[in-house]
C-alpha cells in the first residue's frame, strides 16, 4: 500500500516550538550564569557566552531582514492601496474610524489595568525593604531612563509635534530615517494624486508599486523561513539575562499586569471579532500566532509590522485597509503599553503609600492614551514614556527602579497584546468596508 506523504509541520508550530526551546534554554543559561564561579568553570562559562553571542547575532539578523522590508513594504503597498481606494471620503472615513477605534480601545486598556491594580493593590504586598533594595539595585538604570524622558517635550507638545511632523520636509528622509507616521503621509499623497492622473499616465506606476510590493512579499516568504530559528535566537538571551530572583517582591505586580493583559486577549478582543466582526476568534488567533510569538520575542511591533501585515492579510483584510491601518497602529496604537503605563503608576504610588484621587486617575488615563500613542514600537520604550505619567501626577519617577527587573519580560507580553490590537482593528475596520475576510495564502 502507497504510504501517505507526510505534511509538513505548519509555520506556526515551528515558531512556537523555536519559542519553548529558546525559553528553556535561557533558562538553562540563566541558572549556569548565577551558578559557575571560579577557574575550573571558565569552560563553561565561554561555551554558554559563546551560545548567547552566536543566537543574538542570529535573532539581530532576522530583525535587520524585517527592519529592511518595513518601510518599502508599506510605501509602495500603500501607495498601490490609497490608489484603489479611488476616493479622499472613503479614506478619510477610514482614517477617522481607525483612529477612533485605536483611541477607544487604549483608553479602555488603561481603565481595565487601573481596576485590577485598585482592586488587587499589589503595591501594599511589598515591603519598605524590598522596595529600597530593588531601587538601589536599579538605581543608575532608572536615572538614564529619567533623563530620557526630561529631554522630552510635554504630552500636549509632543502630540502636536507628532501631527506637525506628519509633513515631512523631504520625503526622501522620511524613508531614510524610517519615519513611519510620515512615510504613510508619502504613500498617501502619491497613491491619491496617482488617481488624479489619466490612466496612460498612472497605470505604469501602479504596476511598478504593485510588483514591488509582491517582490518584498516573496522575499518576507524567505525570511520567514528563518522565524523558528530567530525566535529561539531571540529569546534564549533575552531569558538568559533575567534576573528571576527578583521576581518574588514583584510577582504580585506582574501577574496583575498579566492578568489584564490576558483580559484583552481573552475577552475584550474575542468578543470584538466575533460580534463586531464576526470572525471566528480561533481563526483569527491561528493565523496571528507567527506575529505574535514574534512580538514576544523581539519586544518590538516596528519589528513585527511586516509580520503583521503578512498575517492580516492571510485573514483576507485587503491591501488597501492592511497597508493603512497595520503601519499606523504600529506607529500610534498600544493597548498592552497604555495599560501597562497604568498599572505601574499605580503599583508604585501604592508602594509609596501615595493616594490617587479620582482626579488623578482620570489624568493617568489621558496621559498614559497620549504616552502610549507617543512611544515608538522599540523595545524598552514604554518605561521611559512611563516617567511622564508618573510625573503628571506627582508619583517619583525614581520609583521606575523597583520594576525594571521585571521589566524585560513584561515589555515581551505588551507588545504581544499592542500587535494583537492593531490585528483587530484592521479585521473590524475591513468589515465596516464591506469585505468579505475569505482566507488567503
Ligand atoms: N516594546 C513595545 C512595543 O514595541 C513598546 C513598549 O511598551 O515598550 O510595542
Amino acid at each position: 500500500m502507497a504510504e501517505s506523504p507526510r505534511r509538513p509541520l505548519a509555520l506556526h508550530w515551528k515558531i512556537l516550538i523555536g519559542m519553548a526551546l529558546g525559553i528553556l534554554v535561557g533558562l538553562v543559561l540563566n541558572e549556569h550564569g548565577g551558578r559557575i564561579t571560579g577557574s575550573e568553570s571558565s569552560a563553561v562559562r565561554t561555551i554558554a557566552g559563546a551560545v548567547v553571542s552566536v543566537n543574538k547575532f542570529l535573532g539581530d539578523l532576522f530583525v535587520s531582514c524585517l527592519r529592511f522590508v518595513a518601510v518599502p513594504i508599506v510605501l509602495f503597498s500603500l501607495i498601490a492601496g490609497a490608489a484603489g481606494l479611488g476616493d479622499l471620503r472613503r479614506l478619510g472615513r477610514i482614517g477617522g474610524r481607525t483612529v477612533a477605534f485605536y483611541t477607544a480601545t487604549t483608553a479602555m486598556a488603561i481603565v481595565i489595568g487601573l481596576a485590577l491594580a485598585l482592586a488587587v493593590r499589589p503595591g501594599a504586598m511589598v515591603s519598605p525593604e524590598a522596595r529600597d533594595r530593588l531601587a538601589a539595585q536599579y538605581a543608575s538604570e532608572a536615572a538614564t531612563r529619567i533623563e530620557q524622558a526630561e529631554k522630552l517635550p510635554g504630552l500636549l507638545d509632543q502630540l502636536l509635534g507628532q501631527v506637525l511632523e506628519l509633513v515631512p520636509r523631504n520625503p526622501f528622509e522620511a524613508l531614510a530615517t524610517a519615519n513611519m507616521l510620515q512615510v504613510i503621509f508619502v504613500a498617501l499623497v502619491v497613491g491619491i494624486g496617482l488617481t488624479m492622473l489619466p490612466r496612460a499616465v498612472s497605470e505604469p506606476v501602479l504596476r511598478l508599486c504593485e510588483a514591488m510590493t509582491e517582490v518584498l512579499v516573496r522575499f518576507m516568504r524567505a525570511v520567514m523561513w528563518l522565524a523558528p530559528v530567530a525566535v529561539f535566537a531571540l529569546l534564549a538571551p533575552a531569558v538568559a539575562a533575567m534576573g528571576p530572583d527578583i521576581l518574588g517582591a514583584l510577582l504580585a505586580y506582574a501577574l496583575v499586569l498579566l492578568g489584564g493583559l490576558g483580559v484583552l486577549l481573552v475577552v475584550e478582543y474575542p468578543l470584538l471579532l466575533r460580534l463586531v466582526g464576526r470572525i471566528s476568534p480561533a481563526r483569527f488567533f491561528q493565523t496571528l500566532a507567527p506575529a505574535q510569538v514574534l512580538a514576544f520575542s523581539s519586544s518590538s511591533s516596528s519589528a513585527t509590522l511586516p509580520v503583521t501585515m503578512r498575517c492580516v492579510r492571510q485573514l483576507g483584510v485587503s491591501e488597501e485597509v492592511t497597508s493603512f491601518v497595520c503601519p499606523l497602529g504600529a506607529t500610534i496604537n498600544m493597548d498592552g503599553t497604555a495599560m501597562y503605563q497604568g498599572v505601574a503608576t499605580v503599583f508604585i504610588a501604592q508602594m509609596y503609600g501615595i493616594d490617587l484621587s479620582l482626579p488623578a486617575l482620570l489624568t493617568i488615563v489621558l496621559t498614559a492614551t497620549l504616552a502610549s500613542i507617543g512611544t515608538p514600537g522599540i523595545p524598552g520604550a514604554g518605561v521611559v514614556m512611563l516617567v511622564v505619567v508618573l510625573e503628571s501626577v506627582g508619583v517619583p519617577p525614581e520609583g521606575i527602579a523597583v520594576i525594571l527587573g521585571v521589566d524585560r519580560l513584561l515589555d515581551m507580553c505588551r507588545t504581544v497584546v499592542n500587535v494583537t490590537g492593531d490585528a483587530v482593528t484592521s479585521v473590524l475596520i475591513a468589515r465596516w468596508e464591506g469585505e468579505r475576510l475569505e482566507p488567503t495564502p
